[in-house]
């Protein structure tokens, strides 16, 4: 078998880099072991967050961190025994989420999320997924004045600095938005240019038909066994099929891309924040009309079709250690006195793992040491966003094309002594 590109991993990533080489009259091969869109890019919230010019940062208060430090938190959890090997990223990561560093990172990281609502938009109108999609942003919720001031006054910088559009909401307002909520708030706020997928399953398995409809074709195979050929196309896959080779690879793993990148040489300072969902019925025919954060608990509910989707924040843990799905617990407590959530729909937890950057951005364009080999990955909280513009981008630059928002910031060389 051969392609001109082989694309590893049929993530969001993966999938939508694919389709934006398959445009340009490439024949592509996506490779992946399971399914398209069946590991992170599933289980997501499915925020396309057209507000998060922020990439997340690490705290800075002694009250968060001293929070953090006791692990009994919603928000956040850690386990003890990974903590030695993610010292050194959570020393990078901590740097970078200073004021003034972070305050850098939202410049450079802006014209991605800028660019994320219009290149899904394409994608959708090109796989007919209209109907997985709404177009009303997503709400904050507050219980104390205090946490809802605050955030009113980062939602008037933000919506001042990059364009970003929110409303207020008082507590009448919101009780009209949401009448099942039954927690006390003292108020709102929306974010009014965000969209959300109502399965973001079936938006990855229509973005998949949509490259299979241009000549793309999904291949099943180990993205490890990966080598490059000396005396031939350039690099070669072992599949189920016999061996799989292209003139140029782009590894999409999401958080297993150092599956691929180890074996190449690259050491990249890569983490992972764990996460969980969980679907949920309703009681008393109560309906969840937003999605919605309980913002000084840290989960989020997102009323998908299979159901009220809670997902919960990070969990810094090795990224193949057991499911240690605590924050969940707490979570449905919370979330339970919140809203009136029925049964547990799912079997047990799903878990993902964002894949993370100590600066916060992806890596995305050409490989430091190796020609034909690309990189798209890192993508953290924000991949179901960045998908289709790291792909767009990613397939412009491959082509030698002017790229929809210039590369340099997430350069992968940025990690290379
Ligand atoms: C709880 C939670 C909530 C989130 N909410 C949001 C949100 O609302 N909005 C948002 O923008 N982002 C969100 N994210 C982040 C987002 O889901 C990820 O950033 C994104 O899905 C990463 O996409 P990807 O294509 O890079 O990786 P993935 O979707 O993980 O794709 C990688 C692919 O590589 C394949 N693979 C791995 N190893 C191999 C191998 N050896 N051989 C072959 N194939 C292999 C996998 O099977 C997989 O299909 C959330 C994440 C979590 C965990």
């Amino acid at each position: 078998m051969e392609a001109d590109v082989i694309v590893l991993g049929a993530g969001i990533v993966g999938l939508s880099t694919a389709i934006h080489l398959a445009r340009r009259g490439k024949s592509v091969a996506l490779v992946d072991r399971r399914g398209a869109g069946e590991e992170t890019s599933y289980g997501n919230a499915g925020l396309i967050q057209r507000e998060g010019v922020y990439p997340y940062g690490f705290p800075h208060d002694f009250g968060a961190l001293f929070r953090y430090a006791l692990n009994n938190t919603i928000d956040a959890h850690y386990h003890f025994s990974a903590l030695p090997s993610l010292v050194p990223f959570l020393a990078r990561y901590w740097w970078n989420s200073g004021f003034t560093r972070h305050q850098h990172i939202a410049r450079l990281y802006a014209p991605l999320i800028e660019n994320s609502i219009s290149e899904h938009s394409d994608l959708i109108t090109a796989s007919g997924a209209d109907h997985l999609i709404r177009k009303d942003g997503w709400m904050k919720v507050f219980r104390s004045e205090a946490e809802r001031d605050a955030a009113y006054a980062d939602a008037d910088k933000l919506s001042a600095d990059f364009g970003v559009n929110h409303q207020k909401l008082s507590t009448a307002e919101l009780q009209t938005a949401e009448p099942a909520i039954r927690a006390s708030l003292t108020g709102g706020l929306r974010w009014t240019d965000p969209w959300s997928i109502l399965d973001p399953e079936s938006l990855n398995k229509a973005y998949l038909a949509y490259f299979q409809s241009l000549g793309g074709r999904l291949v099943g195979g180990d993205a490890a066994t990966i080598e490059q050929v000396m005396s031939g196309p350039g690099w070669r896959i072992a599949t189920p099929d016999g061996p799989l080779t292209g003139r140029e690879v782009v590894v999409a793993l999401g958080p297993w891309a150092d599956s691929v990148t180890r074996k190449l040489g690259y050491r990249f300072p890569l983490a992972v924040k764990r996460g969980y969902h969980m679907h949920y019925g309703t009681r008393d025919n109560a309906t969840l009309n937003n999605w919605v954060l309980d913002a000084e608990r840290g989960y989020f509910l997102a009323p998908m079709q299979r159901g009220i989707r809670l997902t919960t924040g990070a969990e810094f843990a090795k990224r193949d250690a057991p499911k240690t799905p605590v924050q969940l617990e707490r979570a449905e407590k919370v979330a339970r006195d919140f809203f009136p959530l029925g049964d547990r729909r799912d079997e047990e937890p799903w878990m993902g793992a964002r894949p993370c950057t100590p600066d916060m951005m992806p890596l995305i364009g050409k490989a430091p040491r190796h020609d034909g080999l690309w990189f798209a990955f890192g993508h953290a909280h924000h991949g179901m966003t960045l998908g289709p513009v790291t792909g767009r981008a990613l397939a412009e630059a491959m082509l030698g094309e002017k790229t929809v928002v210039d590369l340099a910031p997430y350069r992968p060389s940025r990690f290379v002594a």
